[in-house]
């Protein structure tokens, strides 16, 4: 494969601490680069990090908290040398018939899954400039085509592919934009679902289809691993049986 990639880039991974996210981590790290894992829950890094030895750094952080995205910033500056790639991953998909039962799922959804990777993107955009970066944002199928029972989850993630296409446009060419669009995948993110009925629908039709995390991990490092003249922008990936 030919690729002009320095080996010894730097990725910030943002929901690092399961699923697609730690998946892409040790992808990354397989890969040679050397990643930053950031979540909320401190101990699922640590122990992440561990297994990967001293290609990864743990940083507790919530998408939610600028302060604390701040932080990790200068913590990948000063450990690292900064960062030349983020995957903003950290997502929950909080399906379930709209109501207001539901306001606070919809408030999360927009603060974690559009604002908090707005937030990390205008955090590390300067680390991403420095040199030429890759900013890898998480959308999903349900960016492409809503359905009843995931209005809200669609909204954040149509909003990310409209966001990601006009950062495109306005950071080319010295950040490529690559949106990655999964379909039904085998992690955790169903079991977050506060709807119950929902919840477990959602979690037979993905017991039935899923692919695995190391599927779409493998994508995200052929993705930014490609020569720069040439960028990955859309990736939409569906098990094969899965219908829309
Ligand atoms: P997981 O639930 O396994 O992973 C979600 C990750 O996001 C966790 O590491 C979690 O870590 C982190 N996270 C959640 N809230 C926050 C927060 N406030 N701050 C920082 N991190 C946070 O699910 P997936 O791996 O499936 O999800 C990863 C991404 O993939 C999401 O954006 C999701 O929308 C997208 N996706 C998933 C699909 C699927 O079928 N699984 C399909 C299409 C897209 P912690 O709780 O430790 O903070």
């Amino acid at each position: 494969m030919t690729t002009d990639q320095n080996p010894s880039r730097v990725a910030v991974i943002t929901g690092a601490s399961s699923g697609i996210g730690e998946a892409t981590a040790r992808a990354l790290v397989a890969a040679g680069l050397r990643v930053a894992l950031l979540a909320r829950r401190a101990d699922r890094l640590q122990a992440i990090a561990g297994e990967l030895g001293d290609a990864a750094i743990a940083i507790e952080a919530d998408v939610t908290d600028r302060d604390a995205l701040v932080a990790a910033a200068a913590r990948v500056q000063d450990e690292l040398g900064g960062a030349d790639v983020l995957v903003n991953n950290a997502g929950v998909m909080l399906l379930g018939p709209f109501s207001s039962e539901q306001r606070a799922d919809y408030r999360q959804m927009v603060e974690v899954n559009l604002l908090g990777a707005i937030t990390a993107t205008e955090v590390f955009l300067d680390q991403l400039r420095d040199g030429g970066g890759d900013l890898v944002n998480i959308s999903s199928v349900a960016g492409r085509t809503a359905r009843a029972g995931n209005a809200g989850y669609a909204a954040t993630k149509w909003g990310v592919n409209g966001w990601s296409e006009g950062l495109r446009q306005e950071l080319m060419p010295d950040v490529r934009v690559i949106v990655v669009e999964p379909g039904a995948v085998a992690t955790e993110l169903t079991d977050h679902i506060t709807h119950e009925a929902t919840k477990e629908a959602t979690q037979d039709y993905v017991r039935d289809l899923a692919i695995t995390a190391g599927d779409i991990a493998e994508v995200i490092a052929f993705a930014v691993t490609r020569p720069r003249r040439m960028t990955l922008n859309e990736i939409l990936v569906r098990p094969t049986a899965q219908e829309r």
